[in-house]
């Protein structure tokens, strides 16, 4: 079987992959073992790859709307191209150019964002081109800049196993970052004098494995960080040496630090003032230390102060530019470290440049051959769909992503794409909350088909490969933004000019572009090529002309790229979070990612077996918040903020305090009848970076009654999966709970689950059962009208293959397993249509969630083992969970402890 090496398309730790493919279909993938990243692993997403790389839901050909009214009718690349560029070209000149907007996304390769950066800034001579980054690493890339003098995280993933104490903040890395997560384990087996600080609200998995959880209430991290330098001043742990020699601005601090007593920071944050202290002498006593840090510190409305909290604490201890040691942001998507390189956001030019800086502005317009290009600041994410709701930005044009669910404050964002005269969307999958939205619809390759490079968070670039052709008329992102910059040129009047400035006859073209704009700057490539990348492997930025490798870690020689050359401290300020709790919105709502996940589902939402391990979203709370509510696990809950509410059920787990609760990000209403999480958030950002707060909301929990209850199951084949749940999305808006998703392991199947306050007519219910192809020939059926119950079971070929229960719908888990494990209809005949309370407890017992995805080991086989006294040894060597992938050994070894607890 052919095969091509590549990278996965999901997190920043960007593990190399090995794509087995029959020269038209993707049939395989494999962890690469020669990538540096991840030397040959993968976690649960990257190992299902090939399984999301089906093409139904697939946007097919362009599609266009003239007029806000009808429907898109497909079209030719030619006229939809015409048309898009005929109605910018009219928006420009009767607007301006700053009329039109683009939004694109950290998914894309580094080549599709260079060309739509300079569509957007060299011909168009608009800023206002933001990406989905600003929502997930703009403060990251504040706080190094602000302190370090450069968007350059220094440190690199070798660094866990030279560390001594790793500081990880805001950072669920177990579920976010597995593979990296497994670095962290090898350090751990390796140096077991290894001390792990994990600084989250949550007791996430992470932070139950560490040696200390300093469990902060929301949006307090400057508060702690202040704190713990406050302890190292007093203490005289301070590094005097590198501070006078290395750094400037410290005196600011020391003076704002001193009212940061550990009592005043144990006020703030929540946690015991000794732990704060025991904190800050582990990170200064310790050889070499690492801090590790993600969303929790940047999506805050103070997140560069946070991030440069953290960093004001590695530069007062030296603890920066040695082998394990120095301030390691995380990126969260697979490229948006090669979207900042190429300066695709609205504030920033390529290679690190400024677009504030009137020379940064000079040097690309040289490189680009233009007189000049613009200076007006472009609109950041929240303020860009807020410009296009209030008529300022007339069209939008959206690549790769779905601001539709992932904005903050969904409602507007929704409101914004209905009004805007033009929303233009490129985009891979067909049914993303934003799709509804286009007027022109432009099919996008997507992983395994297409080509460039993209880095990964420790400045890696790798070589990102296609296996297989682009599918039916999908054209790849940059020549998407290439063609239309020409089309756009002859709209113009400038023809000459697009020809001359989009020449990229191939993405390596773009690629060579763009290296040359980096020479002479921090991240200098000028000595990389295609060629090289291919042979010699990935490589680590800087690796200018005449080099041969890249720099491992930066900054080893106290020199950093400021105007003095010394790093600055920043004098960092705890402010409490935008939004305040109050008696009507009482508790604190945080959103996050989950283990088997990513963003939107619109890739992971098509594999059955990710949905084993958290089957539906549901609202994390705590036991005492569920009690004052009447709350048991699996109610039906409106969780309501001041901007929106939506409908989940909420179950109890001892990760939340009190007063706080969780939500996964990862639903919109592709999957339940709401936006999900971004119904509730806010819109406040940072005032730096314009990142926005989405880890932090003031909302109300209450106990929803909807008796009427259903749910429906359907087998299906791969393929049909994504093409029923497409049809079942558009009716989830009709019940006041719903979700839709997939189960299965390898015949995938469709479920709806959904409640009302009065039960569905017989019509509706008919449209449903010929939706989900309920055959009355082979239905088993039982109704009983007076007690509002029906069962509906479909057997097909010996086994059941659809089930439909209203009313009464307790038998679910049980019936989903007969449709699951194949069960023979014919063992279970008598029992199916039964009040589940009559059945024996042989046949209604389930496996219940599964916990090892890999090796498909259930939750309650794992619990029979523990309950015999088996630690997580045992368990690998007779159930084998964990030997895989390794993403569930965390939750293992939770299972075991709790057990020895109890
Ligand atoms: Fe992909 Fe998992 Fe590696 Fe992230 S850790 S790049 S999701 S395989």
């Amino acid at each position: 079987m052919p095969e091509v090496k590549s990278t996965c398309c999901y997190c920043g730790v960007g593990c190399g992959v090995v794509i087995e493919h029959d020269g038209r279909k993707i049939t395989g993938v494999r962890g690469d073992p020669d990538h540096p990243a991840n030397f040959g692993r993968l976690c649960t997403k990257g190992q299902t790859l090939h399984l999301s790389a089906g093409t139904s839901a697939r946007v097919l050909f362009p599609e266009l709307r003239r007029g806000k009214s009808g429907a898109r009718v497909r079209a030719t690349w030619e006229e939809t191209l015409d048309y898009t560029a005929e109605r910018f070209a009219t928006i420009i000149r009767k607007h301006g150019p700053d009329a039109v907007a683009f939004y694109i996304s950290g998914q894309l390769l580094t080549e599709d964002y260079y060309v739509f950066n300079k569509l957007a800034k060299g011909l168009i001579g608009t800023n206002n081109v933001d990406t989905n980054s600003r929502l997930c690493m703009s403060s990251a890339v504040a706080g190094y800049k602000a302190t370090l003098g450069a968007d350059a995280p220094p440190a690199c993933y070798e660094d866990i196993a030279h560390t001594d104490c790793l500081f990880i903040s805001g950072s669920n890395t177990a579920f976010a970052h597995p593979i990296l997560y497994r670095r962290i384990e090898d350090a751990r087996r390796a140096n077991p004098n290894l001390k792990t600080i994990v600084v989250d609200p949550r007791r996430t998995d992470t932070a139950r494995e560490a040696d200390l959880h300093l469990a902060i209430l929301p949006g307090t991290d400057v508060a702690l960080c202040n704190g713990m330098l406050h302890v190292l001043v007093w203490e005289g742990l301070c590094n005097a040496d590198y501070i006078r020699n290395h750094t400037e601005g410290f005196e600011a601090i020391r003076e704002t630090v001193r009212e940061y007593t550990p009592v005043a920071v144990s006020e703030i944050c929540g946690v015991p003032a000794e732990d704060i202290v025991k904190a800050a002498k582990w990170f200064a006593e310790s050889k070499a230390t690492l801090s590790l840090y993600c969303q929790g510190l940047n999506q805050s409305s103070n997140g560069t102060q946070n991030n440069a909290a953290v960093i004001n604490l590695h530069l007062a201890t030296a603890q920066i530019g040695r082998p394990g040691a120095g301030p390691f942001s995380l990126t969260g998507q697979p490229n948006a470290m090669g979207g900042r390189e190429v300066g695709g956001m609205a504030n920033l030019l390529s290679a690190h440049r400024d677009l504030a800086n009137l020379q940064h502005r000079a040097e690309v317009a040289k490189l680009w051959g233009l007189p000049d290009v613009p200076a007006r600041p472009g609109k950041t994410a929240v303020e860009l769909f807020d410009a296009v709701r209030t008529g300022e930005i007339k069209a939008v044009w959206i690549a790769c992503t779905n601001p539709a669910q992932s904005m903050p404050d969904a409602g507007p964002v929704c409101e914004a794409l209905a009004k805007a005269e033009l929303v233009v969307l490129q985009e891979a999958f067909a049914n993303t909350d934003t799709a509804r939205y286009a007027d022109v619809l432009l099919p996008a390759t997507t992983w395994g088909e297409k080509e460039g490079t993209v880095t990964n968070s420790e400045r890696r670039i790798t070589r990102v490969r296609a296996a297989i052709p682009p599918h039916r008329k999908s054209l790849h992102d940059w020549a998407i933004a290439r063609d239309f910059a020409l089309a756009l040129g002859e709209k113009l009047g400038r023809a000459e000019d697009a020809k001359r400035l989009f020449n990229y006859p191939t993405a390596e073209s773009v690629f060579n572009e763009h290296r040359e704009t980096t020479r002479g700057r921090d991240l200098d490539i000028t000595g990389m090529s295609y060629a090289m990348l291919e042979n010699d492997g990935p490589q680590q930025w800087p690796l200018a002309e005449g080099e041969t490798t890249g720099k491992v870690r930066l900054y080893e020689d106290g020199r950093f790229p400021t105007p003095s050359g010394r790093a600055r401290f920043a004098d960092t300020k705890y402010r409490p979070t935008a939004e305040k709790t109050d008696a009507r919105h009482p508790l604190h709502f945080n959103t996050g990612r989950l283990r088997d996940q990513w963003h939107g589902m619109s890739r992971t939402g098509r594999v059955a077996r990710l949905y084993n391990h958290v089957d539906e979203p549901v609202l994390a709370m705590h036991t005492r918040d569920m009690e004052r509510r009447s709350l048991k696990d699996g109610d039906i809950v409106r969780v309501s903020s001041r901007r929106g509410s939506i409908a989940v059920r909420a179950a109890a787990s001892d990760e939340m305090r009190p007063g706080q609760t969780f939500l996964a990000m990862h639903w919109g209403s592709q999957f339940m009848n709401s936006a999900g999480a971004n119904a509730l958030t806010i819109p406040a950002v940072d005032p730096v970076s314009k990142q926005p707060e989405l880890k932090h909301a003031a909302v109300q929990v209450e106990k929803l009654e909807l008796p009427w209850q259903l749910v429906i199951m359907r087998m299906v084949s791969a393929e049909e999966a994504p093409r029923l749940l497409a049809g079942v999305q558009p009716r989830l808006a009709g019940f006041g709970y719903a979700t839709a998703g997939l189960f299965g392991r390898d015949d995938p199947a469709v479920i709806l689950r959904a409640a009302s306050a009065a039960p569905m007519t017989d019509a509706a219910l008919a449209e449903l059962d010929d939706l989900f192809r309920f055959n009355n020939a082979r239905c088993m059926v039982y109704r009983d009208a007076r007690r509002g119950i029906s069962k509906r079971i479909m057997v097909e070929a010996g086994r059941v293959t659809a089930v439909r229960l209203t009313g009464e719908t307790a038998a679910r888990d049980w019936l989903k397993e007969v449709m699951i494990e194949h069960t023979s209809a014919e063992a279970v005949r008598r029992w199916v249509l039964a009040p589940v309370s009559t059945l024996p407890a042989a046949i209604s017992s389930t496996r219940g969630r599964i916990v090892c995805n890999c090796l498909n080991v259930s939750e309650s086989e794992i619990m029979a083992e523990v309950a015999q006294g088996a630690d997580l040894p045992a368990l690998q060597g007779k159930l084998k969970c964990g030997t895989s992938c390794g993403s569930c050994v965390p939750e293992l070894k939770r299972m075991v402890a709790m057990r020895k607890a109890a």
